[in-house]
């Protein structure tokens, strides 16, 4: 397996006339947490886009593993194991916690239909269930209806779900948006958790989460990349911080 698990060479997204992403080239390494910062509007999500292909690309490359998957559709994508961690609308709120991770995993099976399975398969899928709910420090919530779960705890689940597809590459949207330190804390310290033996590549705002936990960080400004290095770098860089300052 190459080191180089993703990597980007010029991609380019014109709306209009307009270029949101800017020739932008990044390689993520295997194994790393890889951070895409930046201003508000700098292209972030739509480079995630690109990715997952919600977006066709107007001009670059995408390699997965070192092959070319610019052409590829969404659903292949997600089958080749970059796998996005969706909004917590993609979770059902009126399934309980376990249902909802079993479903996913039914999903990852290529089924949603459960009626003629066998016990015994039905029993795996609760005990793959709970592990990945005891990864997450959900186990406790197993049981509760996923609308009641307090917010910090449905981004775990979604990380959960997530799991679920066994990614080899994760892709996390802006993770800890919208809440509150002790929220933070907890969601950072579970990906750092999850992260031991997998590739993230995230879209954070926090500076506080991503100089904790990422290993490398590309900063982007008006859809091109600013800067690129660990935290340390990144964060000494005077285009950086006036990047930060003006925005
Ligand atoms: P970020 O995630 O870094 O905040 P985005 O990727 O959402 O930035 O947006 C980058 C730029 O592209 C913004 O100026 C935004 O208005 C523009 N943009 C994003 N999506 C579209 C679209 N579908 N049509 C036109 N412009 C878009």
């Amino acid at each position: 397996m190459p080191d180089v698990i993703l990597e980007t060479r010029d991609l380019t997204k014109e709306f209009k006339g307009f270029t949101a992403v800017n020739q932008v080239s990044l390689q993520v390494q295997r194994g790393h947490i890889h951070a895409l910062i930046g201003p508000n509007g700098a292209g972030k999500t739509t480079c995630f886009n690109l990715l997952t292909k919600f977006l066709s690309p107007s001009a670059g490359r995408i390699l997965f593993n070192g092959t070319d998957i610019t052409s590829l559709k969404p659903a292949q994508i997600a089958r080749m194991g970059i796998i996005r961690s969706f909004q917590i609308s993609a979770v059902f709120p009126h399934l309980t916690v376990l249902e909802n991770v079993r479903v996913g995993l039914q999903r990852a099976l290529g089924t949603s239909f459960h009626f003629w399975r066998s016990e015994k398969t039905l029993n795996q899928l609760d005990d793959r269930a709970m592990a990945l709910l005891a990864e997450v420090d959900l186990e406790q919530f197993a049981d509760t209806i996923t609308a009641d779960l307090p917010y910090g705890r449905k981004r775990a689940l979604e990380i959960a779900t997530t799991l679920g597809m066994e990614p080899e590459l994760m892709l996390l949207d802006e993770p800890t948006q919208g809440m509150g330190h002790e929220d933070v804390h907890r969601v950072t310290a579970l990906i750092k958790k999850v992260a031991s033996g997998r590739t993230i590549l995230m879209v954070e705002h926090n500076m506080n989460v991503v100089s904790g936990i990422c290993d490398r960080i590309s900063v982007l400004q008006r859809g091109a990349v600013l800067a690129e290095g660990s935290y340390a770098d990144v964060s000494r860089n005077p285009q950086v911080i006036e990047a930060y300052m003006g925005s």
